[in-house]
């Protein structure tokens, strides 16, 4: 089968997958330490998903008032409803100092104060003195295009540094053999070649996969490749259960309207006008962590306050505000209040809804960036870092401006592994021929998949389902439904699928397909792990139990699905350990805002 096709090979020290916030950070750090490093991305850098971050990104810098990394872990803790990994924890908030100073010195265009530090805002469950002092000024913002600005600048500056760039390759596959990874197989979308990169350490930095869902506040591009790779592979994912829906979707078309406009003064009502967040979290607010105020809201509509002729959406006030700090802070918004929703925020309220909008799930790592199997052990030649990983860092919640942070450090902290560990030239390992050929033999019954579904509407029945039956509130009975027919949508691809309706297939229709078949298994992962944990906690909340379970529920989970589809699901403890003794650790508490 092989025979027909002809692979160039490329041999690397390090391959990154991935030119978002985490890969470009990687890529950087490891062209700095000298390492022959290949970048690869389906689209060209500075359109990944990252671009569009608008808030900022979190460090106690302390430019706006007291702040320390302590309180910052604290919350992050907090946040994460005690599933986050405490060490991991530790190690990012310590490091989010240098990490964004150094961002400054590559030349980040930060907002400034008046005095030409860095300017901070307030976002969700950021406080100060362990949560008893006031909210914390700790997101460094550009603007509300802070993705923006750090991407250009990452991109810019590997670039200078000389790192390889093979852009819009499509990632197949990994190429394991042993139990180890020795690298990737890649698709050139412009002319159809093949390519089997081989490296010493391959870092997954694909982000997340937002798309299963209807309405996402992700690019078109959020397919979590990476991860549906490593289920491919057999690997586990970790904590699939934890969606994180961002309150601020704007209503009926699912784009972000960033919490740094709550953080700049924002506020939220219901159909009676009602400041109903006082009710829910008296002391933050409508700056409670995102379950929080994504849960208020969706009570609201149901209980019948929402706003709209169907009572199905709520109002997002900044009319209130300085027209002057609407042009300086958020200018972004004003734009995007008005060519989605029509409004002059300056005026009148934006309707928004909860929309899907973080994956806190994704490939185990430890806090180095090496990726961990379902035995715990780790796996040579792989790491992973950004949205496609689980570090764990925001356990069952992750906190607004949490993630560029994560993306900038843990993109660092791969690149300082792979500095510390890896042998620069040396000849990495290929692998023996059945491996490429078991690849190709599947991207073959793809691209010739004549069936009768094609791949727009199962993507679009996947994306219902997921939608209906494993959103904001969950229940057994709820959850059991979507399962089965998420059996039916994985059936479905397996014996129906239609690459192309068209007499003639184009390359985007096989790239879909495969992104397809990315996005059902970790749709497929997520709802059973949903319909697996019985508990609520953080992002995960389910109708039918309401509390949190530490007895039975304080561990990650770590699933993996075989060729049928079978899901298999094992729990891992969590790390409550710190990593230092510069601080203790945080003891499990209730967590009210
Ligand atoms: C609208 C929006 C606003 C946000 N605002 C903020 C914010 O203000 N602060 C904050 O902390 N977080 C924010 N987030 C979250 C944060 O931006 C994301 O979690 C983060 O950008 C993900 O970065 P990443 O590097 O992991 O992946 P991405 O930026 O998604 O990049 C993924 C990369 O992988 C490549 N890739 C994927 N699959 C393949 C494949 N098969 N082959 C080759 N290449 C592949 C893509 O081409 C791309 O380069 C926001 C998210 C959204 C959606």
């Amino acid at each position: 089968m092989t025979s027909s096709y002809t692979f160039h090979d490329h041999f690397f020290d390090c391959i990154v997958a991935g030119a978002g916030g985490a890969g470009l950070r990687a890529t950087l750090g490891l062209a700095e330490k000298g390492l022959h490093t290949a970048c690869i991305s389906k689209v060209f850098p500075t359109r990944s998903h990252t671009v569009a971050a608008q808030g900022g990104i979190s460090a106690s810098l302390g430019n706006m008032g007291d702040d320390d990394w302590r309180w910052h872990m604290f919350d992050t803790i907090k946040g994460s409803d005690w599933l986050g990994d405490q060490d991991a924890i530790e190690y990012m908030v310590k490091e989010a100092v240098p990490a964004v100073v150094e961002l400054e010195h590559y030349g980040v265009p930060f907002s400034r104060t008046e005095n030409g530090h860095i300017y901070q805002r307030a976002f969700g469950g950021m406080t100060t003195e362990f949560g008893k002092g006031k909210p914390a000024q700790r997101t460094c913002a550009a603007a509300d295009r802070t993705g923006h600005a750090i991407l250009h600048t990452l991109y810019q500056q590997a670039i200078r540094h000389k790192a390889n760039f093979f852009i819009e390759y499509f990632i197949i596959d990994l190429l394991m053999e042993d139990n180890e990874c020795r690298g990737v197989l890649a698709w050139n979308l412009d002319d159809g070649s093949l390519h089997r990169f081989y490296a010493q350490q391959t870092i997954l930095a694909t982000g997340g996969y937002g798309r299963v869902y209807f309405s996402a506040t992700s690019a078109h591009t959020c397919t979590g490749d990476g991860g549906g790779m490593c289920l491919r592979a057999g690997l586990p994912l970790q904590d699939m259960e934890f969606v994180q829906f961002h309150p601020t979707g704007v209503y009926g078309a699912g784009v972000l309207i960033t919490e740094g406009a709550r953080g700049e003064g924002g506020y939220l009502t219901n159909s009676e006008g009602e400041r109903f967040m006082e009710r829910y979290a008296p002391s933050a607010k409508d700056l409670a962590s995102r379950d929080v105020v994504s849960r208020s809201m969706t009570i609201e509509i149901n209980e019948n306050r929402g706003v709209g002729d169907h009572k199905d959406h709520i109002f997002l006030h900044l009319d209130h505000l300085d027209p002057k700090i609407i042009h300086e802070r958020l200018p972004g918004i004003a734009e995007t209040a008005e060519i989605f929703s029509s409004v002059d925020l300056t005026r009148d309220p934006i309707p928004v809804i909860p929309t899907c909008h973080y994956n806190m799930g994704g490939i185990p790592t430890n806090y180095k960036g090496q990726a961990i199997s379902a035995s715990l052990d780790i796996i040579p030649g792989l790491m992973a870092a950004g949205e496609a990983a689980c570090v764990s860092v925001h356990g069952a919640n992750r906190l607004g401006s949490n993630s560029l942070l994560d993306l900038i450090v843990f993109g660092r902290a791969a690149a300082e592994h792979c500095g510390n560990t890896l042998s620069p030239g040396k000849k990495p390992p290929t692998t023996s021929p059945h491996v490429t050929e078991a690849i190709i033999q599947r991207l073959d019954a793809i691209r010739h998949a004549n069936g009768s579904v094609p791949t727009a509407s199962l993507r679009d029945q996947m994306q219902k389902t997921m939608q209906q039956h494993c959103a904001v509130f969950r229940t057994d009975n709820l959850l059991k439904e979507g399962v089965e027919k998420m059996n039916d949508v994985f059936n479905t691809f397996q014996n129906h699928i239609q690459t192309s309706d068209r007499s003639m297939i184009w390359n985007s229709d096989l790239m879909e397909t495969l992104e397809l078949e990315n996005l059902i298994l970790q749709a497929k992962t997520t709802i059973e792990c949903a319909l697996k944990r019985t508990e609520s906690r953080g992002a995960h909340a389910r109708e039918d139990f309401p509390k949190r379970d530490d007895k039975k529920w304080l561990f990650h989970s770590l699933a993996s699905i075989n060729k049928n589809g079978k899901i298999s699901m094992k729990k891992r403890p969590v790390n409550l350990n710190t990593l230092t003794d510069e601080v203790q650790s945080v003891p499990l508490q209730q967590r009210v805002y």
